[in-house]
């Protein structure tokens, strides 16, 4: 898309620029000034001067960066940045997630950041417990995901997925094995916490896992208890543990401690035939913190914007049925990574946890690289 002068958004070397106010929106290079949707590593990353954000997302966001200079928001509260007006209001995605609003000059237009909304009615029933739900915003101009941007990607109502993944849990338990259960560390990771019926056997997490659930609790999410591995000295009662922990443990050291676990992954990738195959893991659980195909569509109408623009995943298939309806629709290539964003960037300590590996396409392989994209 090109830049028209009055677009309050445009698309730079850095990232999603607005002239107006002179700042980005979730930079994928260093800047003076960052507005950052959330902290998946992908939207939030190091070396910028100042930083704008949710306070909720603060602790988060200082675990992975560091002493960062950084303004937190109350959602709706509203700022004035080179007197552009920008508000920060719920993504439902992960803990502290936004949408970015900015008004100036009589236009409003809305970065959607990484947002999470199923396609069903029961919109409030359905939405994910460990972060405020998402809120359709007003605007002009829409920036919107699209990482499930393609019709075959429907949710089923997570609660049969919890269902689904508690009768496995159970059923490995009464056979005497563990259940590694995979999901990136920030965001997947706590809402299964949150989802499982803990009363099944005791909770291991990876200690990648457990700094984001203090920041969890902290900011009042009900969490159920969890162990490091170093705390779980009874053996007898790992047989029967769920073990939380990102997917890039699979095959490691770490995981072959739980001898024969049953093995599942818990992504929105899950859906695709051939992405749990691929991995040779016992059960794929199709559990995303991102929007359905429907859930995109009806979040799109309820802005009523009259443009439409669509980034990271699936911007060709989106932006056909855009037009198709009769919107101003465009993409803007971004950086922005696959489902989890925890990929390149992330501390060497912490397991690369959006993608397996390089050469090997797996779950969190990016959407292009999928022959279904095509
Ligand atoms: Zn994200
Ligand atoms: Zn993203």
């Amino acid at each position: 898309m090109t830049a028209v002068p009055q677009d309050l958004v445009v698309l730079s070397p850095q990232g999603l620029y607005c002239p107006a106010g002179d700042f980005h929106i979730d930079p994928w290079r260093p800047v003076a000034r960052a507005v950052v949707t959330h902290a998946h590593a992908d939207h939030a990353r190091r070396g910028h001067g100042h930083y704008l954000a949710t306070a909720v997302s603060a602790g988060v966001l200082r675990s992975r960066l560091g002493d960062i200079r950084l303004q937190g928001l109350a959602y709706g509260e509203a700022v004035l940045v080179n007197g552009v007006r920008v508000s920060l209001h719920p993504a439902g995605h992960v803990l502290g997630s936004a949408q970015v609003r900015i008004e100036h000059a009589g236009q409003v237009w809305v970065a959607s950041g990484d947002y999470y909304t199923r396609g069903a009615d029961d919109q409030v029933a359905e939405h994910n417990a460990t972060c405020t739900p998402f809120e359709p915003v007003r605007c002009h101009t829409f920036i919107t995901e699209s990482t499930f941007g393609l019709p075959i990607y429907r949710w089923r109502p997570q609660a049969e997925v919890m269902a689904d993944i508690n009768a496995w849990w159970s059923a490995n338990a009464d056979a005497g094995r563990a259940s590694l259960l995979l999901g990136y560390s920030f965001g997947k990771a706590q809402r299964l916490l949150a989802g499982v019926d803990a009363s099944i056997g005791p909770i291991v997490v990876h200690s990648a896992v457990e700094p984001l659930n203090r920041a969890y609790r902290d900011a009042g999410v009900r969490l159920p208890e969890t162990l490091l591995v170093s705390d779980a000295t009874d053996s007898a009662s790992l047989k029967r543990a769920l073990v939380v922990a990102p997917p890039a443990v699979l095959g490691s050291a770490w995981a072959k401690r739980f001898g024969e676990a049953g093995d599942a992954f818990a992504s929105g990738w899950m859906q695709l035939r051939g992405a749990r195959r691929r991995q040779g893991l016992d059960r794929g659980f199709v559990l995303s913190d991102h929007a359905d195909w429907p859930g995109l569509q009806r979040a799109i109408a309820a802005t009523g914007a009259e443009r439409v623009i669509v980034t990271h995943g699936y911007e060709a298939v989106m932006v056909r049925w855009l037009q198709q309806q009769g919107l101003q629709a465009g993409s803007f290539r971004t950086e922005f990574g696959v489902e989890g964003g925890e990929t390149a960037g992330d501390g060497a300590a912490e397991v690369q946890d959006g993608g397996l590996s390089a050469t090997a396409p797996a779950p969190g392989a990016p959407p292009h690289e999928d022959p279904a994209a095509h």
